[in-house]
């Protein structure tokens, strides 16, 4: 998520720090900050805002020397983008100062038990809690940071990159990691940090990647220790020569930060459930839902309001929340919900989705409903912003910034936190039995790996991306709950190839698009063997019968499609409404694959915007 950037050695800190922080700012750009060691004392300036806000306020702020310093770029999980909860972070002495790339699940837990112990806090981060946390180990154990920083850390569940230092002994700097990346570059005498090694290649070539529950001791003028988290034992470090340049690196070895996102979303996904499934509990923990339960539970409808892909997400959640929690569902376009006089009553329940926090139309129709009494929960990507703000309550998808224009880890994300709520609410009406909302929790908690497995489809895609990629027209099917996902597959090919494609739900067909088959037609079927399996099957026959062209997703071992299709992309078998999350995955890189061979912009596509906050 967040960028990270750290330096010790004979150069001042600070130029490099700020130009690795605007090289990092890709990972995330709400709020920014550095800490520097001046030989005496730290010297600390933050801000809400891009890197450059920091540039113009740092100066007038603190004085900028000193050979050590750390900086990060945040992207915020925990409290809203501001001044007091950007990184870096003090302990309540003042004397250790820590940045955090990832989310720490357990902060509530940790946090009462350090209030009981005097600890206070400025910021809504869980960063903060981390840092007293090493500080109170640090004092009560009475051992050197790196040892504080191991023993905290085993306390902590979640994910991180932190990168920490102790102004009373200023010749190290303490980094860790789990889930989330961190690169050391080796120089000559000096040492860089950063999440990505786009900081520190001018200046060395050679870097060290921390594996996840490693961590490192960097001691000025002398070596890195890299030790195992969990045992203490040490670890040889693996010094690798990079090749890569600048623009590889930012898109993680990627060709465009869409196929990087595409290829995030197992931990994109894991990131949005981590800290609210608790599978061997069998709870779902989110606050919004929970303070909110009572307006959810009396709610007499419950109506999504969006644009696009996150309106896809909405189509997905109908089918989901009617089918679990039994309330009746409305999906409205916002622009055309704002517009129209709709009927809203005090008891509905508007739910807003929205990657970027900012559509204009979304956050229009969210006046609206308020203005009439219905409770507005807000579904966002990015912390902070106008329609999380706006929103009576909301959860956060937490997947990170999303740069390529055409969305991706945003649909799947928004639709595993709809999922979660879904459940949550359903377990509370009594809608769903004990035993069918375990086995949900745990398939749930499954969803990554088997993401991950849709994925090893990317090479067969590409073969068969390279047979259609000249066709002017494309169609999409899907019954159930895989009919949003046809249109999001669609849009996706729309949008980033600029190839004309039409979703629909497949027993839609017979009452029109079926005049367009013939030989030179391709047709995306999504035909997962749960739900109307059979209804497909005959649906694909029909196609055949009139030489459509049949890209068929499939569940792994089909053999009955296999046998009608043209091609079959499999994706491991899950509980039938939760086979959007990886059906989708094989639609993103079909289109991700024809738009790079036909050479289109893939991450820019033409007439787009990421954010449309013009309605
Ligand atoms: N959870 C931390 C926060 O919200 C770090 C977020 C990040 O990775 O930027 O401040």
């Amino acid at each position: 998520m967040c960028g990270i950037v750290g330096y010790i050695g004979h150069r001042e800190a600070y130029p490099i720090i700020l130009n690795g922080l605007k090289r990092l700012e890709y990972r995330g750009y709400d709020s920014a900050g550095i800490a520097l060691f001046d030989g005496e004392d730290i010297k600390l300036s933050k801000t809400k805002g891009k890197v450059n806000d920091l540039e113009t306020k740092i100066e007038s702020e603190i004085s900028t020397n000193g050979t050590l310093g750390i900086g990060h770029t945040r992207w915020a999980t925990h409290g809203i983008p501001n001044d007091v909860n950007s990184h870096p972070h003090y302990s309540n002495s003042g004397n250790l100062v820590i940045i955090h790339n990832g989310i720490i699940e357990n902060y509530e837990s940790l946090k009462k038990e350090l209030i009981k112990r005097g600890y206070s806090f400025t910021s809504d981060t869980d960063t903060e809690i981390l840092i007293n946390l090493i500080e109170d180990v640090k004092l009560k154990e009475n051992v050197k940071l790196g040892k504080a920083v191991q023993i905290a850390l085993n306390q902590v569940v979640g994910a991180y990159a932190v990168a920490v230092f102790d102004k009373d002994k200023p010749n190290e700097i303490v980094v860790a990691k789990l889930g989330s990346p961190l690169a050391i570059g080796i120089g000559d005498n000096e040492f860089f940090i950063a999440s990505d090694a786009t900081p520190f290649l001018e200046y060395t070539k050679n870097a060290i990647y921390l594996e996840d529950e490693e961590m490192a001791i960097i001691r000025r003028h002398k070596d890195v220790e890299i030790r195992k988290i969990k045992d203490d034992s040490l670890v040889n470090p693996y010094v690798q020569e990079l090749q890569m340049n600048l623009e590889q690196i930012e898109k993680g070895g990627y060709d465009h930060f869409m196929l990087k996102e595409i290829f995030e979303q197992p931990s994109a996904i894991k990131d949005t459930y981590r800290g609210r499934l608790l599978s061997k509990e069998a709870i779902i923990k989110m606050a919004g839902v929970e303070d909110n339960m009572k307006r959810f539970l009396n709610a007499e409808r419950i109506i999504f309001v969006a644009c696009g892909t996150s309106w896809h997400a909405g189509l997905v959640a109908e089918y989901i929340f009617e089918d679990l929690v039994r309330i009746p569902v409305e999906v409205e376009y916002a622009s055309e919900f704002r517009y129209r006089n709709p009927v809203i009553k005090e008891n509905d329940v508007v739910i807003a989705i929205s990657q970027s926090g900012e559509t204009a139309d979304t956050l229009a129709a969210i006046k609206l409903a308020k203005s009439k009494g219905a409770f507005v929960f807000g579904v966002c990507n990015v912390v902070g912003s106008s329609i999380a703000r706006e929103s009576d309550a909301g959860a956060y998808t937490h997947a990170g910034p999303e740069i390529g224009v055409a969305s991706t880890k945003a649909f799947t994300t928004q639709i595993t936190l709809l999922t979660l709520i879904a459940l949550r609410l359903a377990r509370a009406k009594g809608t769903i039995s004990s035993s069918n909302y375990r086995l949900h929790l745990l398939e749930l908690e499954m969803i990554p790996e088997k993401v991950k497995a849709a994925l090893k489809s990317d090479n067969l895609i590409k073969k068969i991306a390279d047979i259609y990629k000249d066709v002017p027209n494309f169609l999409y099917l899907g019954r159930g709950y895989n009919f949003p996902v046809a249109l999001e597959g669609a849009l996706k090919l729309k949008e980033i190839s600029y190839i004309h494609a039409e979703g629909y739900p497949a027993a839609e067909m017979k009452h029109g698009p079926i005049a367009l088959i013939d030989e030179n037609m391709p047709i995306v079927v999504i035909a997962t063997k749960k739900g109307h399996y059979d209804k497909i099957v005959s649906n694909i026959q029909e196609i055949k019968s009139r030489k459509g062209r049949i890209i068929a997703i499939v569940t792994e071992g089909d053999t009955t499609v296999k046998e009608l299709a043209d091609h079959v992309i499999e994706v491991p078998e899950t509980l039938e409404l939760l086979t959007p999350l990886l059906t989708t995955i094989p639609l993103q890189l079909l289109s991700y694959h024809i738009a790079v061979m036909l050479e289109k912009n893939v991450d820019q596509p033409r007439n787009l915007a990421k954010s449309v906050t013009v309605e």
